[in-house]
């Protein structure tokens, strides 16, 4: 499924993000970047142990926020790690810390002239965020980002289902063309 606002290509895309050929794609991290389960342990996985040491090597992420390492034996050359909020039930300014996320990423994206990115449903795993409201974070802070933006390297955007609630989010959320 995919739309187009400001030139970029958004597509809402079904499956292993891993496997995706693109510049850069998104590492839902811990604030440790120590490598966990989820869509981290693929990303290590897939990366090589020297993704582990380049993630040792910056220590700490904290909540909201981006650290860039390269893809190593991805073909992207490179991971975002952000970390995302855990859900707690939505008093804790879970949102802003999740739209912080994308934000974060999409200037990091512009920043190293990053042409097409994807990112997994940040925080919708283990870190319990509600698939719907996280899929319409996503969706507006990627238009408002778009529309605020003079100039940048963007061209794709890739939104990565893996799993069948956020497919489904995703399709409610994403206006368009399917
Ligand atoms: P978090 O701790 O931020 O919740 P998780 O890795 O537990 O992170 O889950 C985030 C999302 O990533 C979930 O929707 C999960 O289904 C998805 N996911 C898991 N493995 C992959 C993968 N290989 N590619 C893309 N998405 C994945």
């Amino acid at each position: 499924m995919l739309t187009r606002k400001h030139g970029v290509t958004i597509e809402l895309w079904r499956g292993d993000i891993t496997r995706l050929e693109v510049d850069a794609i998104v590492n839902a991290a811990n604030n440790g970047l120590r490598g966990g389960g989820g869509v981290d342990g693929a990303i290590h996985r897939a990366a090589g142990p020297e993704l582990l040491q380049a993630c040792m090597h910056i220590g700490h992420c904290p909540t909201g926020e981006v650290r860039l390492t390269p893809g190593f034996r991805l073909p992207c050359r490179y991971v975002f790690h952000t970390v995302g909020p855990v859900w707690r039930g939505g008093d804790e300014g879970e949102e802003t810390l999740l739209a912080n996320c994308y934000r974060n990423c999409l200037q990091l994206a512009a920043e190293n002239a990053v042409r097409s990115i994807a990112f997994p449903a940040i925080s919708c795993g283990v870190y319990g965020f509600p698939a719907l409201s996280a899929m319409n974070i996503a969706w507006q802070q990627i238009s408002d980002w778009l529309t605020d933006q003079q100039e940048h390297s963007l061209q794709r955007i890739v939104l990565v289902a893996y799993d069948e609630a956020v497919w489904q989010a995703g399709c409610r959320v994403m206006p368009g063309i399917s």
